[in-house]
């Protein structure tokens, strides 16, 4: 750090130079892997603490960089949101989980997590209607995760597409709550399918009683407001047992498997074809 003026001062950082250069060029590798469908959805199931068995499977978005190997959803996502790219590879993303789930021997739903940008980029009712219809899912095999960071723009607009988006029969699911900009009068503008608990909250649920109480907290609520509680992240028989004992419907986690490719998920987890 060299001085530059009095009490201020300059950190020379020689990174600084080449970090948006490698950001546009990440940006670049980042918009011909969409166009080229490089960009691939993992699947994480879904347990239900009733059944044991698998409700629903979680699409994830894998990027494996040709020179740079696997780009973490962590980097590539923002930079989408943040480049625009978001809308184009949301959607390309839907039609290919959507796609896959049609193709299922087992009628468990597929998860796909929402951008709040796609909300706000054209008709996305319309955009999921044709998604749906094009692939032969039915509607109601489709979950819409969603974040409260959603919210934050334009409530009515965006209760509104939610609304018109559970009208064709769309599960939709307030993902990642209780971290952030959580608020509780979400649950009384919208009737969320499924509420899923951050993974903070999990990893703590041993150790803290404050993590318990808010696990507990939000089970409350999902039992009153007839709202499914997803916890995510489960990755101990500890944390499973506090959390089944807590009342949460269903849970998802290494602990059961982490996202596996879809021909693994056909072949470990689904029914296997024919039977
Ligand atoms: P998320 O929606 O909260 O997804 C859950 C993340 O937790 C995933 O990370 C998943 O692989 C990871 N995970 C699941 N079980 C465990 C566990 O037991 N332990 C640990 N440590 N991690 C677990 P991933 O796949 O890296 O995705 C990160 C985030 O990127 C997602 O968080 C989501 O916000 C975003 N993302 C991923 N795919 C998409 C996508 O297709 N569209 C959009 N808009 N966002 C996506
Ligand atoms: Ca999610
Ligand atoms: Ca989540
Ligand atoms: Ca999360």
């Amino acid at each position: 750090a060299k001085e530059q003026g009095r009490g201020s001062i300059c950190c020379f950082d020689p990174q600084m130079d080449a970090a948006p250069r490698d950001r546009r060029s990440l940006e670049g590798d980042l918009r011909s892997a969409i166009r080229r469908g490089d960009i691939e959805l993992v699947y994480q199931p879904v347990m239900s603490t009733q059944t044991g068995l698998i409700t629903s499977v979680e699409a994830l978005a894998r990027w494996l960089h040709p020179e740079k190997g696997p780009i973490s959803p962590h980097i590539f996502i923002p930079l989408a949101e943040e480049s625009g790219l978001i809308v184009q590879l949301g959607e390309t993303l839907l039609r290919q989980a959507c796609s896959d789930a049609a193709s299922w021997s087992s009628s468990v739903r597929v998860a796909v997590n929402l951008s709040p940008l796609q909300f706000q980029a054209g008709d996305l009712c319309a955009t999921v209607a044709g998604i749906l219809k094009e692939t032969g899912l039915e509607a109601n095999r489709l979950q819409l995760e969603v974040t409260e960071g959603l919210v934050i723009r334009d409530v009515e607009r965006t209760f509104s597409e939610l609304e018109r988006l559970r009208a064709l029969g769309i599960q939709i699911l307030m993902d990642d709550f209780g971290v952030g900009y959580s608020s509780l009068s979400y649950f009384q503008r919208f009737p969320f399918d499924k509420v899923k608990i951050d993974k903070s909250f999990v990893d703590q649920i041993t150790t803290s009683r404050a993590a318990r109480a808010i696990v507990q907290a939000i089970v409350g609520l999902g039992d009153t407001l007839g709202m499914g509680v997803v916890a995510e992240g489960v990755e101990t028989e500890d944390q499973m047992r506090l959390l089944v004992e807590a009342g949460c419907t269903h849970l998802q986690g290494y602990l059961f498997s982490p996202p596996v490719r879809k021909s693994v998920l056909q072949e470990s987890f689904l029914l296997p074809l024919g039977a």
